[in-house]
């Protein structure tokens, strides 16, 4: 068996748009936490992906949301045939192993999840376990990698500026045209012609802002409907499912995206 092709098969496929790369690994030679910033679906969650890929490191991945609370991450007593055990959440774990850990959304997560981060933020690179008045130190090979996206409309969710201060800051957007053509005919397999029309309506919706989107298209809505479009449903109706409808409830934003899709295919 080949095993060069089979691991490239397994490597998480990331197309490299601007100094990204370069950024990480300077960041992790140097032991400091990332933030990016970025919409949503535009690529960050995948660049994290094949990083840690890429460096040979386990990958913690934890998405937050308005309810996840530090126990939730670092861990919790749990009743098991009527004896207590402590389990791990998965900063701990992250911390335990090493890895490369991913908060996504970070904004959104209880205030006291921010508090018990600040430790392995700074130069003492530790995890305080209150339940187990124990300190875990993180090995070298641990980082702590953020993301937040700073465009929300609703919500107004944002990460404190004493807190955006102990991280080294990416910004992320979608990638530009001919880039994005080559992320969706890679991602799917769909031909040139069809992902640059994709590209096309993704790119007239994102600078039409009487529309009033709260977020817009992003590459992965232009990437799940090309697996429409591919697998063979008619393309005003891929792009009706798959960027339509995801984006408004509105009737009359609905009408104007459709008009638009219907203009490009
Ligand atoms: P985010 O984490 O920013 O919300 P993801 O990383 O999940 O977004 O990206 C959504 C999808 O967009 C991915 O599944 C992938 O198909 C595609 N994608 C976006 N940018 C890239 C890129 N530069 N290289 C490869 N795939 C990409």
């Amino acid at each position: 068996m080949d095993l060069t092709s089979l691991e490239n098969k397994q490597q998480p496929y990331y197309r490299s748009v601007a100094h990204e790369v370069l950024v990480f690994e300077h960041a992790y030679r140097n032991q400091l936490p990332l933030m990016l910033k970025g919409p949503t679906g535009c690529g960050k969650s995948r660049f994290v992906e094949a990083m840690a890929n890429r460096m040979n490191l386990p990958l913690v991945q934890v998405a937050c949301h308005d309810e996840t609370s530090a126990n939730d991450l670092i861990g919790r007593h749990l009743l098991k045939g009527g004896e207590t055990v402590w389990q791990d959440g998965p900063v701990t774990r992250a911390v335990r192993d090493g890895a490369i850990l991913y908060l996504d959304e970070i904004a959104e997560a209880r205030e006291d999840v921010v508090v018990v981060l600040h430790p392995l933020t700074d130069h003492r690179r530790e995890l305080y376990i209150d339940r187990l008045n124990e300190t875990l130190r993180a090995p070298k090979s641990f980082m702590l990698v953020v993301s937040f996206n700073p465009g929300y409309q609703k919500g107004m969710k944002e990460m404190k500026p004493s807190t955006r201060q102990r991280f080294v800051g990416l910004e992320f957007s979608y990638p530009e045209g001919e880039i994005e053509v080559e992320v969706i005919q890679n991602e799917t397999g769909i031909d040139k012609g069809t992902a640059k029309k994709l590209v096309n309506l993704a790119n007239k919706v994102r600078t039409l802002d009487e529309l009033g989107l709260t977020e817009t298209a992003s590459t992965r809505l232009l990437v799940d409907t090309a697996y429409l479009i591919k697998s063979g449903l008619p393309p005003r109706l891929a792009c009706d499912v798959g960027i339509v409808q995801p984006l408004t409830d509105d009737s009359e934003t609905i009408a104007s995206l459709r008009d638009l899709s219907a203009l490009i295919f």
